[in-house]
């Protein structure tokens, strides 16, 4: 037997085991997002968000190298 909830991101049903507890993770069919269940009566799910936010920035450095012009004829 399994459970029904509903995914927060698509609004799919996505099913879950009797026996699964908060805080597991489920991973709707649908959209594929991570869903941690947060409540079980009725099934809540809660979409796991990325916490890589990496912004990183990278900065490109201008070494303009001159070369040494020595002409003195
Ligand atoms: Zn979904």
């Amino acid at each position: 037997m399994s459970k029904l909830g509903k995914c927060p991101v698509c609004s799919e049903d996505v099913e879950i085991d009797t026996d699964a507890e908060i805080g597991e993770i489920a991973s709707c069919p649908e959209c594929e997002a991570e869903l941690e269940i947060i409540s079980l009566k009725p099934v809540k799910f809660e979409a796991l968000e990325d916490l890589l936010d990496t912004d990183e920035e990278e900065e490109l450095e201008d070494d303009d190298d001159s070369g040494s012009g020595n002409n003195g004829w």
